[in-house]
């Protein structure tokens, strides 16, 4: 909703990464060992990832979504910005629960083609297995299993969640409650961000 009606890039360091393993490169192949683990990609990766991403980029609004992981990549992040003379303006840190998330990981699936999401059980497409939008197979991603989910959420309260102390210092963190619709999720974040949906300002 973001990128779509309020014209956010949205740079998803995950679906980067998943767009290398699925290219077939070495690289990608290594990736791919550490996100089936639920491990955090290594840091010499993700820096050159995201640098290269600011060197290219012309959009005016990014959304940064699923990096920084740790503090070293806040520090990269701090690093790609003072190059380019800009700052973080906020930080949303969208609060839902262990049995919720691993819920939504469970039942989670996305097109082969377009990349839409869809929850099975919330969101669920029209007809079962099958995207709405032009008809490509739903599939599971490989690490949306109970016990990658495991590592992957233990990885995120050693590693991550140091960095809310880190933004809150900063006085950028502003918490959602992430249990509710995803048009109410949005709203609350637009309303953080002070920012209008095109067409209804
Ligand atoms: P996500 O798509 O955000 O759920 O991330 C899926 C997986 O991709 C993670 O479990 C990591 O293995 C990897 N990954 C995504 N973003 C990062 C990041 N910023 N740093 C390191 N690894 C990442």
């Amino acid at each position: 909703m973001l990128k779509d009606e309020c014209g956010f890039y949205h740079f998803d360091t995950g679906s980067v990464l998943r767009a290398e393993v699925a290219s077939g490169s070495d690289l990608g192949t290594r990736i791919g060992g550490y996100i089936n683990q639920g491990l955090l990609v290594p840091l010499p990766v993700i820096r050159e990832l995201l640098l290269k991403f600011f060197r290219e980029t012309t959009a005016e609004r990014i959304m940064l979504d699923g990096f920084p992981r740790n503090l070293e990549q806040a520090a990269v992040l701090d690093e790609g910005l003072a190059e380019l003379d800009d700052d973080l303006d906020y930080v949303i840190y969208l609060e839902v629960a262990r049995q919720g998330l691993l819920d939504r990981i469970l039942n989670r699936r996305f097109c082969s083609v377009c990349g839409e999401i869809y929850n099975l059980l919330t969101e669920p497409p029209r007809t079962p297995g099958v995207c709405d939008k032009d008809g490509g197979a739903l599939v599971q991603r490989k690490d949306d299993t109970e016990e990658v989910f495991r590592e992957r959420l233990d990885v995120y309260l050693e590693q991550t969640v140091p960095l809310l102390d880190y933004y809150a210092s900063r006085g950028l963190l502003h918490a959602v409650d992430g249990t509710r619709s995803p048009g109410e999720v949005a709203q609350a974040i637009l309303g953080i961000l002070g920012v209008e949906r095109r067409g209804t300002a």
